[in-house]
């Protein structure tokens, strides 16, 4: 039994217990447990962490509301050092709402910097599973090595949440995760279906958010450490851009779908360990934000889905011209500026891009790229490229989902010049599950004609990162079937990056 076992195990006894203590209110001690869809924590700075739940009795009633009546209920918190809780750092009340699908979102503040605590929740009579998160160190201080994972893409028809299982095993210390957090179609013919069809209304998202946060291998991965998210397509539409969708299937007008994008916004807003500061507003969300990690990292999270401007994505694979893409933009004009500004602030060893889609180019031999990804946007990735090599941007790695497959690049400032300098990084997250069990390949697809792509798998997994002083280590976690449950995990390959020396060095 591991260590996670064993905690899972002791959490589940501590619920029990509670609600045996808890008994003597005779009203409350009648209604069914609610934490049903586990605990999460995300966000942290050096003094605060945001800590989430859902009460939810029942997760998938069909109108997302999980089998709560329509009445605010009060959640107790607690935060403590020790997973006994023997003595609390903080603790609270906060009320959870009807109209936010009795979500919570708690700011625990006042904690010590670079330091792992643990918390729980209480309503209705139950306590709920325990969760472990941690602060990240103080300006100006290094801190520990951080043990940070990235993960995306794990629609729940294609398979079982082993990732992410093997992925709480391994206690990271932080989780990003790039996006595709859940898929909006309907049910299929996978090794498990989706509830209902494809999701459109607010009680449609919530409901699916509800069936996947079910799962306890998810559970544990959220319980493990705190999270970093960014959505990218599936957690509204598949290769939506900006307002312009990519199929009009189902049928919806302009303002059907601004509703969908708003009761899309909510929902992941709802489920997501996420600070008020990204609270939607209407049919948008304000997600792209720096989250600091001391001295050592910054991650600068970015949303390359709302501020697109044209309709690139609906064009597949095709050959781009430059005529075609020099005005397009992949994250608007306000987030490049942002970006780069943060970037010139030099604010720690690493700068880390947590992104969707593909950043480097990736060329077939007839020089068609994906439209859907950074090559349809090129301008719009070299304007960032040279605007970080001007800001003499030490560490600049960029961290990827989407592809449902692994690969490492290196960054270069002219990909059509094979001694052009590498002036970067990035590492591609393969899925949690999307696309099945995937195949034994490993080799790099249009290797010919994407000289700097130096590694490709097709199996699911995640990628175990440790950020150092002196180096990132990234080891790209592999797990051989998730139509199963239970398939064991093994590194396929690891790299590392120097500090001052952009790209990859092969272990
Ligand atoms: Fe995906
Ligand atoms: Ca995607």
């Amino acid at each position: 039994m591991t260590k996670l076992h064993r905690r899972t195990f002791v959490l589940g006894g501590l619920a029990t217990a509670g609600a045996v203590a808890l008994s003597g209110r005779s009203a409350q001690a009648a209604a069914p447990f609610p934490f049903k869809l586990g605990v999460a924590s995300g966000e942290p700075d050096s003094s605060s962490v945001v800590l989430w739940t859902r009460l939810a009795p029942t997760p998938t009633n069909a109108d997302g509301q999980g089998g709560m009546a329509n009445a605010d209920v009060a959640v107790d918190w607690q935060v403590s050092t020790s997973d006994s809780f023997s003595s609390l750092v903080a603790s609270g009340t906060v009320t959870a709402h009807y109209a936010d699908a009795h979500s919570v979102h708690v700011v625990a503040g006042g904690l010590q910097p670079d330091a792992e605590y643990y918390y729980r929740f209480r309503a209705q009579g139950f306590l709920s599973p325990v969760g472990r998160t941690r602060t990240a160190p103080a300006t100006g201080t290094f801190g520990t090595d951080l043990k940070m994972a990235f993960a995306s893409c794990a629609n729940y028809e294609n398979g079982y949440y082993t990732a992410y299982r093997r992925m709480a095993e391994d206690r990271p210390d932080l989780i990003l995760h790039l996006g595709d957090y859940i898929y909006e179609g309907g049910a299929g013919s996978g090794v498990r279906q989706h509830l209902g069809a494809e999701i459109v209304s607010l009680a449609d998202y919530r409901r699916r958010y509800a069936q996947y946060k079910s799962d306890p291998d998810l559970q544990a991965a959220h319980a493990i450490a705190p999270w970093l998210v960014v959505p990218d397509d599936h957690e509204v539409e598949n290769n939506y851009a900006n307002m312009v969708r990519a199929d009009n299937s189902p049928a919806l007008t302009a303002a059907q779908f601004a509703a969908r994008r708003t009761a899309a916004y909510k929902a992941y807003y709802e489920n997501m360990p996420l600070r008020p500061a990204q609270a939607p507003s209407g049919n948008s969300i304000p997600l792209y934000r720096r989250v600091r990690w001391g001295q050592l990292a910054t991650f600068h999270m970015l949303d390359t889905r709302q501020f697109r401007d044209d309709q690139a994505n609906g064009d597949g694979w095709k050959v781009s011209t430059a005529a075609d893409d020099v005005n397009r933009t992949l994250t608007g004009a306000a987030q490049e500026a942002w970006l780069l500004d943060g970037l010139g602030q030099h604010l720690g060893t690493w700068d880390i891009l947590g992104q969707q889609v593909f950043f480097a180019r990736q060329f077939d031999a007839s020089g068609a790229a994906n439209m859907d990804a950074w090559d349809g946007y090129r301008a719009s990735r070299s304007r960032i490229q040279t605007g970080w090599v001007n800001r003499a941007v030490r560490n600049p790695l960029v961290l990827t989902g989407d592809v449902h497959a692994s690969w490492a690049n290196n960054l270069k400032q002219d990909y059509a010049n094979s001694n052009s300098a590498v002036i970067g990084t990035e590492l591609v997250c393969t899925s949690i599950t999307s696309g099945g069990d995937g195949s034994a390949a490993t080799a790099i697809p249009n290797a010919a004609t994407n000289p700097h792509l130096k590694f490709y798998s097709n199996r699911r997994g995640y990628v175990l990162t440790t950020v150092g002083r002196t180096q990132v280590r990234a080891d790209f976690r592999s797990v051989a079937k998730v139509t199963e449950h239970d398939a064991a995990v093994s590194t396929a390959k690891s790299f590392v990056i120097l500090d001052g020396q952009p790209g990859l060095q092969a272990l």
